[in-house]
């Protein structure tokens, strides 16, 4: 446990800015395991799961409720595992059971629409979770086609011990330092503790904006920076464009990152390029499903980043056609007619990573960044 403690001091955060080039990974102390992240496959929707080295598990989002994820039948039947059909679910137990967590210390249910808050109610009846962690106990999307994940999901919450959000809160998960940086609409207002946080962006002077569209939850959408020694992992759930921008604009709050986890499955209403170019990031994953995200233009903003080296998808995307998916390696599953396949990725204190591909095996590895004290670059 000391050594441990040790590589998660702040202070070791402070010293570490962002820098480019590449050394040969060093060994974390024998014995000690690696932080793991499965990306699983909820079809478009998002399910991705933290295991501590240390054995605490935090699972951001559920998937789809029991309809697989179809349109509600006529008159909003399709109701959470109304048709006996827990899809999603049994993808996140089926997880849950390889990577030996029988308890889920926390579930992050960043927003109540059906593709994120599908399965909270479902898995409360399957494991112990002994946290919720969400935007607030109400949601601003009431049509019947919409409300449904969020109703399932109140009378579990009410009786859970469930947290609202802040940002700038810390969701204290063993080992790591998860952040949260938006929430029920709102968002940081100071620079991160981070490399590269708080220098001035810019990308900003020509930044465009977006009209916000007509599915207001997503503007509440709980975000969070998950660091765990020099390593760094972005997760804004469905966040919009305009609030990306806010977030890096003028200056960059958030700082550098290794990973980007797309923001809302690579749909154009968010992925803003003065954000996803200005975090620095080697790895981008995508939640996208075969016909659900995976936009042609947000794949192209994402595939230009400064410093991207690879760009791994949970689906093949349909829109994308041959000029805007990744190569077959990095695509985890091929066509909706598949077995759900995840990504895996374990990462060591000293931010190296090994990304693995479930469905066939491929696995490539991501050496530490050399890093040294730069006082412009920290904040
Ligand atoms: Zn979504």
């Amino acid at each position: 446990m000391e050594r441990q403690t040790f590589l998660l001091r702040p202070a070791i955060a402070l010293l570490a800015p962002l820098a480019l080039l590449a050394q040969a990974p060093q060994p974390d102390p024998p014995g000690l395991k690696p932080l793991d992240i499965y990306f699983l496959d909820t079809e478009g929707g998002q399910a991705t799961l933290f295991v501590s080295p240390s054995g605490q598990a935090m699972l951001v989002d559920t998937g789809f409720p029991g309809n697989q994820g179809m349109p509600a039948a006529a008159g909003g039947a399709a109701a959470n595992g109304a048709s006996g059909i827990t899809r999603d679910a049994d993808r996140i137990m089926a997880v849950l059971k390889l990577a030996n967590v029988t308890v889920l210390d926390y579930v992050v249910v960043t927003h109540y629409h059906g593709d994120h808050a599908g399965n909270a109610a479902e898995l409360a009846s399957r494991i112990p979770i002994r946290h919720f962690i969400d935007h607030g106990p109400y949601t601003v999307e009431l049509q019947p086609n919409r409300i449904g994940a969020f109703v399932s999901y109140q009378p579990v919450r009410e009786k859970a011990h469930a947290t609202t959000a802040k940002p700038g809160d810390r969701i204290p998960l063993a080992d790591l330092d998860v952040r949260v940086v938006s929430s029920a609409g709102e968002l940081i207002t100071k620079p991160m503790e981070a490399p590269a946080a708080g220098a001035a962006n810019p990308l900003c002077r020509d930044a465009k904006l977006k009209d916000q569209d007509p599915t207001p939850e997503n503007f509440e959408s709980v975000g969070i920076a998950v660091q765990y020694g020099n390593f760094r992992l972005l997760d804004l759930g469905d966040l919009t464009w305009n609030q990306e921008h806010q977030l890096v604009c003028p200056s960059n709050l958030i700082g550098a990152f290794d990973v980007f986890h797309t923001t809302r499955h690579g749909d154009p209403h968010a992925g803003a390029p003065q954000l996803v170019h200005a975090i620095g990031a080697r790895v981008a994953v995508m939640n996208n499903g075969e016909r659900k995200g995976g936009d042609p233009e947000y794949w192209q903003i994402v595939h230009e980043a400064p410093g991207l080296e690879d760009f791994w998808q949970i689906h093949r995307s349909a829109a994308g056609g041959a000029g805007h998916n990744s190569p077959e390696q990095f695509l985890a599953n091929l066509s909706e007619v598949d077995h759900g396949h995840y990504l895996k990725m374990s990462v060591r204190a000293d931010g190296s990573f090994t990304m693995t591909n479930e469905r066939n095996g491929f696995t490539k590895n991501y050496a530490a960044r050399s890093r040294k004290p730069d006082a412009s670059a920290r904040r």
